[in-house]
């Protein structure tokens, strides 16, 4: 990964993105066919980061899948280690609502893919890392940002040594706690769910057939997805103490206890390898953009995983940004522009909000231990199951499937005719 060879002069850029985890990493793909010069600043070495995190999978829709291979990832992902996802059954706990959607359904050939955060974050990374208008910065801490009339200046050391950058606009893709965020002054909404996500590897004794499954507790949701050669990812939201128990435990303990959780659906559970815990919150910017700035992936919106829908969102966010900077500079506009920025939040906003605002409701509906909202709960799931517009309208939003989609996201790579 390289770095800038003086420490005098800014180096120029038309964008600095702050963070190469997977969101930022597309930021950087996807305008690496067109003519514009992109900084990546990453604060770890590629084994540190989150998105290298060897436990960690995550659902792509149908849609993300579109992007990725727009971007010319997709192929060496899918190479590794991908499941794609036929279906997917959510019920009640408590109660008997239950509701189940397949890709037949809404005519696709699949709803998504499972694939392994580390291969989606690798992908990115080694094809900008190739890119020759592309420069990555890593590990790398900045400093200080100075926004002026027609330019940011970003002041950063990397490998002790300082450097400084500048572009017309800096993409904060630096996560949930974003510093890039709090610098702009940019104000959130949020608030912790008090739970945090259990994840693991499982092997489930039945054949999971490509299907995802949910439980939803009044702890919390229980989700096992599909992986390759039968097993299972889990994601097992539970009050936050009781994460730290349900690590401390050992595997048959462990498995006992996820078995008594999840039921009987998928036979016996067996853990098949380290587990780790992620603690929940909302997190949702007030606005994405500010004076020569703007904020892509979790660093504008962190949701629960119970829809498994974060990253997909961060994908969007940036298959959209990459496509408003890629015209604004055919058009001579200013990249950190108003006009430019505005473009790209009334793009994003109503979905990001959308997204947010469900999965909130979703957490809130089933966490409630209220008789008549459990029966009312059965009642809704019972009836999105029997009512098939509704139902494919749920599917072909949450798959980034609906409305006008950008080029990218209907697989057409920017720069290309
Ligand atoms: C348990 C769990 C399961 C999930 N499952 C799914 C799923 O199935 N599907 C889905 O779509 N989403 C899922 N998500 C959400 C998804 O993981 C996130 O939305 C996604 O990782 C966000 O990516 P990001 O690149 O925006 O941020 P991050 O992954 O947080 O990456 C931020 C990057 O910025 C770097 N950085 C941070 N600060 C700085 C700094 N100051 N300077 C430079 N670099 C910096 C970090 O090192 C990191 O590389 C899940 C989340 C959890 C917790």
């Amino acid at each position: 990964m390289s770095g800038n060879p003086s420490g005098g002069d800014p180096r120029p850029y038309d964008l600095i993105v702050i963070g190469g985890g997977m969101v930022g990493a597309a930021v950087a793909a996807a305008l690496a066919p067109t003519p514009l010069r992109v900084a990546v600043v990453e604060a770890r070495p590629p084994e540190g980061q989150p998105a290298r995190d060897g436990r960690r999978v995550s659902a792509l829709t149908a849609g993300s899948v579109r992007i990725l291979r727009a971007l010319g990832v997709w192929e060496q992902v899918r190479g590794g280690d991908t499941e794609s996802i036929q279906g997917m059954v959510v019920w009640d706990g408590d109660h008997a609502g239950t509701i189940a959607f397949s890709a037949e359904e809404v005519g696709l050939e699949s709803l998504g893919a499972m694939a392994p955060n580390a291969a989606i974050a690798g992908a990115l990374q080694t094809a900008t890392a190739e890119a020759e208008k592309v420069d990555w910065y890593c590990p790398a801490e900045w400093t200080a940002l100075e926004r002026g009339g027609d330019r940011a200046v970003l002041t950063l050391t990397v490998d002790g040594e300082p450097r400084c950058l500048s572009a017309p606009l800096v993409v904060g893709a630096d996560g949930r706690d974003s510093a890039l965020r709090a610098e702009a002054g940019i104000p959130t909404v949020g608030w912790s769910y008090g739970q945090s996500a259990v994840v693991a590897e499982i092997h489930p004794e039945r054949p999971h057939r490509g299907r995802a499954f949910q439980r939803f507790l009044r702890g919390g949701p229980v989700a096992l997805l599909p992986l390759s050669e039968g097993r299972s990812s889990l994601v097992w939201s539970v009050p936050r103490a009781r994460a730290e128990g349900l690590l401390d435990l050992d595997d048959d303990a462990f498995a006992d206890r996820l078995q008594r959780a999840f039921g009987p659906e998928l036979g016996r559970l067996t853990v098949g390898g380290p587990r780790g815990a992620f603690p929940l919150r909302l997190e949702h910017a007030k606005r994405y953009v500010d004076r020569r700035v703007a904020l892509v992936g979790d660093a504008a919106h962190a949701v629960h995983p119970l829809a498994g829908l974060g990253l997909n969102l961060g994908l969007r966010d940036a298959a959209q940004l990459a496509e408003v900077l890629a015209e604004a500079h055919l058009a001579g506009e200013d990249l950190g522009g108003e006009a430019v920025l505005g473009r790209y939040q009334r793009a994003r906003r109503p979905d990001n909000w959308l997204v947010s605002a469900y999965t909130d409701g979703f957490h809130r509906l089933f966490a409630n231990d209220s008789r008549v909202l459990g029966d009312l709960r059965s009642l809704g799931l019972g009836l999105v199951d029997r009512s098939g517009p509704l139902k494919k309208l749920l599917m072909r939003q949450g798959m980034g499937v609906l409305g006008a989609p950008n080029r990218l996201a209907r697989g057409k790579p920017l720069g290309a005719g």
